[in-house]
């Protein structure tokens, strides 16, 4: 596991400050992370990534151009899938 430059506790509590959103998925057993299809390696797997969903209807989605360098900052990665942004951390 990598060494967190910020928690997500913390980063939730910044995200979640601005935008009406919820964590769907974060840590996963190995049964589970096939059970939703995620990919082999998934950094969801050791706790290093989490998924994030927007209330419908209250916001917009925030752009992704601004979560992209809100955690270049940070040192994380974002990925928007269809459903959901998942938001990882270490190389
Ligand atoms: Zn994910």
């Amino acid at each position: 596991m990598s060494v967190p430059v910020h928690c997500w506790e913390e980063f939730m509590q910044a995200l979640t400050a601005r935008y009406f959103c919820s964590v769907t998925s974060w840590y996963r057993t190995t049964h589970h992370n096939v059970a939703v299809g995620g990919c082999p390696h998934s950094k969801h797997l050791s706790g290093d990534a989490v998924d994030v969903v927007y209330d419908p209807g209250v916001h917009q989605w925030p752009t992704l151009g601004t979560l992209q360098e809100w955690c270049r900052v940070l040192g994380y990665r974002v990925i928007r899938e269809a459903t959901h942004d998942h938001f990882e951390r270490g190389s």
